[in-house]
This record gives C-alpha cells, sequence and structure tokens, in this order.
C-alpha cells in the first residue's frame, strides 16, 4: 500500500516536472520568427491559433518568400480548395526551402490545380454509400460519420476535398442527430468512426453530446477519431478533452503524421496527455511523392511514433483523387520502403501498406513477396537478409476449431452483414 503510495507520488512530482518544463520551453525558431508577439497564453490558446491561421495568399506572403509555383499553386486552387494553416503548423515551415516536408503538405503548388485522366473527385467511392448525409457506410460492421467540415490545416493531399472544401456546406446538429438514429437502425454496426473534416474542431460540449449519442446505441462496440489536431494544432488536446474522451472507452484516436519534422515538444505532450488518460493512439500516414517518399524518412517517423506510445498503423498510398497526381508514388516504392522496414526495426514500426482501390473498392495490402519457391511439404523462403530458409508444412492440415461451436454457437450468426441498399 504503502509503496503504491509512493509510486503515485513519484508519478505526480514527475509529471509537474514535465509540465514545468514545457512551460518554460525556449521559443521554437519558427514561432520567434513568425509570431513575436504571441505571448505564450496566446501561443498555448487553440482557439487563438485557429483566429489567427492563414487563409490567403497575400496573409501566406507576409511569412513566407513563395516560389513562383507556389504563389501560382494558391492563386489557381482558390477556387478548388481552401487554404488554411494554423499558426503553430506554420511555424515547423521551413521557409527558405520549398521541399520542406511541412511546406509541401500546408502550400499548394501549380499541379494541384491541374486533373489528370483517371482522377476522381470521389476516389473512395464514398458518396454512393451515404444513406443519410453524415454516414458513409461501405464495410459490413463499422461507418464513417463525417462531424465536421473544416480543419485547422487544409492538407494539400486531402482526398475528402469535395467535403472539406466546404462546397458541401457544414453538417447541422440535426443531421448528427439523423446518423445517430441511423446507427440505431443498423444493429450490424459495432465500429465508429468519427472524422470529417477534424472532430475535434468541435467545442468539447459539441463533441460529447455527439459521442454521448454514439454511446447510446447499444450495439456499438468502439469508436474512433479520425483527427490531425496532435499535428497540426496540439495545444487542443488539455486535460479536459483527454478527460472527457477517456470517458467513451473503448475509443480510439487515429492520427495522421507523416514526417518526423512533425514530431515536436508540443506534438509528444498532446500524444502522451492522451496516452496517459488510457486512449490508445494510432497513426495513420500517407506516402507522398518527395514528401516522404523514402525509407530513411517512413523509418524515422515510425519509430519516432513509438517513442511518443503511438502506434503505426497504415501508410497508405496516395488515393487516385484530383489534383494530387504529383504527390502519388509509383505502387513499387512502398513496398520496397516496407522491404527496407521489415526486420531492420521493431515490428511495431512496420505498419501495413495500403491501397484503397479507386471507386470504392476498399483497402488492400501489399508487401514484399518473401517466397522463393512453394512445394508440397515446405515452402522456401527469403528473409530481410536475402538468405534461404524453408518452412516445412505439418502432417495435420484441419484447422477447424472445434471449440468455436461451443463458445460462439449461434452468435455469429447475429453478426450477419446488412449492407444498406441505396437508390
Ligand atoms: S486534416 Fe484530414 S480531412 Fe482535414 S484537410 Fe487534412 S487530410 Fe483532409
Amino acid at each position: 500500500m504503502l509503496a503504491l503510495a509512493r509510486g503515485r507520488l513519484r508519478a505526480i512530482v514527475l509529471d509537474r516536472r514535465l509540465r514545468a518544463k514545457h512551460l518554460a520551453r525556449p521559443m521554437s525558431s519558427g514561432r520567434k520568427q513568425f509570431f513575436p508577439n504571441a505571448t505564450d497564453a496566446e501561443w498555448r490558446d487553440w482557439r487563438w491559433q485557429l483566429r489567427h491561421g492563414v487563409r490567403s495568399l497575400a496573409e501566406l506572403e507576409r511569412y513566407i518568400r513563395l516560389t513562383d509555383d507556389e504563389r501560382r499553386g494558391c492563386a489557381e486552387t482558390s477556387g478548388i480548395f481552401r487554404l488554411g494553416i494554423s499558426p503553430y503548423y506554420l511555424s515547423l515551415i521551413d521557409p527558405d526551402h520549398p521541399y520542406c516536408p511541412v511546406r509541401m503538405q500546408s502550400i499548394p503548388v501549380a499541379e494541384e490545380a491541374h486533373t489528370h485522366p483517371g482522377e476522381l473527385r470521389d476516389p473512395l467511392g464514398e458518396d454512393r454509400h451515404r444513406p443519410v448525409r453524415a454516414i458513409v457506410h461501405k464495410y459490413p460492421d463499422r461507418v464513417l460519420l463525417l462531424a465536421v467540415d473544416h480543419c485547422s490545416v487544409y492538407c494539400r493531399h486531402c482526398t475528402r476535398r469535395r467535403i472539406t472544401s466546404g462546397e458541401e456546406g457544414g453538417i447541422s446538429r440535426e443531421e448528427l442527430q439523423e446518423a445517430i438514429a441511423y446507427l440505431r437502425g443498423h444493429p450490424e454496426v459495432r465500429d465508429v468512426l468519427v472524422s470529417g473534416g477534424d472532430p475535434l474542431l468541435l467545442s468539447t460540449a459539441r463533441l460529447l453530446e455527439l459521442l454521448e449519442g454514439i454511446r447510446r446505441v447499444p450495439h456499438v462496440e468502439i469508436v474512433r477519431i479520425g483527427t490531425r489536431i496532435p499535428v497540426c494544432l496540439p495545444m487542443r488536446v488539455d486535460d479536459e478533452l483527454a478527460r472527457a474522451l477517456r470517458t467513451f472507452a473503448p475509443l480510439f484516436v487515429v492520427t495522421h503524421f507523416n514526417h518526423a519534422k512533425e514530431i515536436t515538444p508540443e506534438a509528444r505532450e498532446a500524444c502522451a496527455r492522451l496516452v496517459d488518460h488510457g486512449i490508445p493512439v494510432e497513426n495513420q500516414a500517407v506516402l507522398m511523392r518527395r514528401v516522404n517518399s523514402s525509407a530513411r524518412a517512413i523509418k524515422d517517423l515510425m519509430q519516432k511514433c513509438l517513442t511518443m506510445r503511438v502506434r503505426p498503423y497504415y501508410l497508405h498510398q496516395m488515393d487516385v483523387a484530383e489534383g494530387l497526381e504529383h504527390l502519388r508514388t509509383p505502387l513499387s516504392r512502398g513496398v520496397e520502403i516496407l522491404r527496407e522496414l521489415r526486420g531492420w526495426t521493431s515490428g511495431l514500426a512496420v505498419p501495413h501498406l495500403a491501397v484503397d482501390l479507386p471507386g470504392g473498392g476498399g483497402k488492400v495490402t501489399m508487401q514484399p513477396d518473401y517466397v522463393l519457391e512453394k512445394r508440397a511439404r515446405e515452402t522456401v523462403f527469403r528473409n530481410y537478409r536475402g538468405e534461404r530458409f524453408s518452412y516445412p508444412e505439418p502432417r495435420e492440415t484441419d484447422c477447424n476449431v472445434p471449440y468455436d461451436e461451443v463458445f460462439y454457437g449461434a452468435r455469429q450468426e447475429d453478426r450477419r452483414p446488412r449492407l444498406p441498399v441505396l437508390p
């Protein structure tokens, strides 16, 4: 008992020291250069960050000397997709290098205004599966709930820009109620991914109202929140938010770090706060040509995610979306990168390489092929170092699980998919 109390006390002291260290943290060079007059209190206030976001070419030019390509990109995409960068994310930009990964993710180039044959406005075929406006129900047991149409930073690689461009108009409270009603009527849904836009931009009160509505649906087992807030606006993750999210467990936060440059002390603090409150955090990165398309960049990103207790989950091949050809990598690049990770670093740092098939085919995963030969009784592999090893097949091949009948009985039948019939 005494040891437990001492342990807790030590944890509280450590936590205070960490927070004191954070508050005393020296101003980053980007902040010093771009926002020298912002007080610490303002900088740490997520609403101040939103109010001071950069939203136009003229504003952007006050901070960064743009290239001609970027200037044209801002002008030519102005009617296509929003421009928006939080001061915090802007402060991470290398003002001297157009290939800075933060810069490439937030400042458009002229290519973004061009659509190439085969590119799709709705690359994942979601709109065909929207039985109500705020729900995408494409897979048997899970749905995407579109909670909001805006973001703290408008990522140049966003493939849901038909929604985040604001073209559709915002999502109303009534439409969210309609979404909850849809969940209630669909007992096959056990997993709800709340996304958008960025749902953590809702006020905490609105977010809680939404999550409470979802949690009241008895057959929903898990909730996931898809958010770029820990990357682009980490100050939003305060104790109040983390405590509130904890009450909806099992709830997972799925975030979206694409480069180790985004893993700052502020981002670390946001992720630590979530994990310390018992909220698992997973990362979905997108592979982007010349942003992070080297094995070195991806390995560093995945390893650094683990040091934040953020589990690398997916590495996405870029979707075939309008205006994003310049950011797409050949499929072989992702596989080559995985080959340089598998075996050479912890398995936990190796994400699934996923291709979301254009037009709504769903995700498939790719990986290096380690099989050299398949024989009747053995398979010959090469390992990560290129050495040959064989795996012998067992004599018995019946893999039925006799206890399934006892443990599951008729319950398996309850989960038969019942997909919505849409016009
Ligand atoms: S945060 Fe997500 S939804 Fe918003 S612009 Fe970026 S990728 Fe798109």
